[in-house]
């Protein structure tokens, strides 16, 4: 019988020269699910050898970011930039082997270390590609340490996946021509290389590679655009991976048991924001308005929203209910809930208020709300009930231009509820306003 794996060790290993995009966050999340599911180390490791393009607010972002999605890792950060040590002993005992060499010093006198690749093919085995083939032609001697002492990027890189014990590098397939360089650099220091498993470019709908073009790509984007944390990694993790058949919403404990490199596709997966708004509606719908408040509330800062208090949100919040589809929607579909007044929507006016009787059909209903004692759920659905039926008409008569009169919509969530929210003081505030603006407009 063969022996089970080990517990894999994966890495996530980010540039911070910009944000968190889609890109990055899906091979992040492929990494730390294919840890999680087998008991292995997720490392988060910041690639900041490029001093010059690398930014530490950008690392501070990816970090943060990283955390909102809800992967957490194991060990890390570990910052290239702190390693510098690390580099230079392998460039070392490579260039007394005489497999590396030292170019020409610069005008400075400086030299750099490169390793010296003879023209042969190199054929390995990609997790997700199968076999591939590099062209011995194709291939040039490496450099190793760059003549201002720093580590060129793919070496750094081999080193560092040495040294931290990754057994599968999981990253986009534009990483995919750096691959036969580190395993030829794998080579020459005599490390056994990790498994690589190269996942599939992301498409906008036009097939172009996802771009700025395409909407929001970077993870900021989507937290403010309302986007839930669980909503994006449920999407993400079926952008180039499926588990089989047709399913799609999966909680987080399901994607960690059923993900596999196996699964993952070939072939570009392309980013469709419209499955993305609906699978969030999806999770609004099953999260507790208390958690929905808490993640609303840094959208609402410096709005009028800005100092309701946490129960009157979570209540807006259950009321409005499938109603939101993203977070950043609550604004809209929640106005009317603020004090003062509201703007009157031409289509509802139109629909709702050209019969004759609304006028006399609202004064009524205002006679109603104040009529109910207690002012009860209860009560009040009696009390406007017994409207409905002393004039003999149909329950849309009289709840159609009451939404009207208290949201200026033609769609609202139930209207008992909202005047219990809104107050009796309120509805009656809204219903004069109502029967003034009939008066001025018949
Ligand atoms: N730092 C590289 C990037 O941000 C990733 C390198 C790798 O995963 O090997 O694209």
């Amino acid at each position: 019988m063969s022996k089970p794996d080990p517990p894999p060790r994966v890495r996530f290993a980010p540039s911070p020269t910009g944000s968190l995009h889609v890109g990055g966050a899906r091979t992040a999340l492929f990494n730390w699910l294919f840890a999680r599911g087998r008991n292995g180390v997720f490392v988060l490791r910041i690639e900041d050898t490029d001093r010059r393009r690398s930014r530490e607010d950008l690392t501070r972002e990816i970090i943060s970011e990283l955390s909102w999605l809800g992967l957490d890792w194991d060990e890390g950060p570990v910052y290239q930039s702190r390693r510098g040590g690390l580099y230079l002993p392998p460039a070392e005992r490579l260039l007394e082997e005489g497999l590396a060499y030292r170019s020409d010093p610069d005008p400075e006198g400086r030299t750099a270390v490169i390793l010296r690749v003879e023209p042969e093919d190199i054929v390995f085995s990609d997790r997700v590609y199968g076999p591939i083939t590099v062209s011995g032609g194709e291939l040039k001697d490496i450099v190793l340490i760059k003549s201002d002492g720093s580590p060129a990027y793919n070496f750094a890189c081999a080193v560092d996946d040495h040294q931290l014990g990754i057994t599968h590098v999981i990253r986009g397939d534009d990483h995919l021509p750096n691959t036969p360089k580190q395993l030829l650099l794998y080579r020459a220091l005599g490390w056994n290389p990790p498994v690589f498993a190269h996942l599939p470019l992301i498409l906008g709908a036009d097939r172009a590679p996802l771009s700025k073009r395409h909407g929001a790509t970077s993870l900021k984007a989507f937290r403010e655009a309302g986007i839930l944390p669980d909503a994006l990694a449920n999407y993400l993790a079926l952008l180039g991976w499926s588990p089989g058949g047709d399913r799609e919403i999966m909680s987080r404990d399901q994607l960690v048991e059923e993900f596999s490199l196996e699964k993952v596709s070939r072939k570009a997966a392309v980013f469709d924001h419209q499955k993305l708004t609906w699978m969030n509606g999806r999770y609004i719908q099953e999260t507790g308005p208390e958690e929905l408040a808490r993640r609303l509330r840094p959208l609402l800062a410096e709005t009028e929203w800005e100092t309701v208090s946490p129960g009157k949100l979570e209540a807006v919040i259950s009321l409005l209910g499938h109603r939101l589809k993203t977070l950043a929607d609550f604004p809209d579909q929640a106005g009317f809930f603020r004090e003062g007044e509201i703007a009157y929507d031409p289509g509802a006016v139109a629909k709702h208020w050209s019969g004759e009787d609304v006028r006399e059909i609202l004064a009524e209903a205002r006679e109603a709300v104040e009529a109910a004692e207690p002012f009860t759920r209860e009560n009040l659905e009696d009390s406007l009930r017994a409207v409905i039926a002393r004039r003999g008409i149909k329950a849309g008569a009289l709840m159609q231009p009451l939404r009207v009169a208290l949201t200026g919509r033609k769609d609202s969530p139930g209207i008992f509820e909202i005047i219990l929210l809104l107050g009796r003081e309120t509805t009656r505030e809204r219903l004069d306003r109502a029967r003034e603006f009939l008066e001025k407009n018949p």
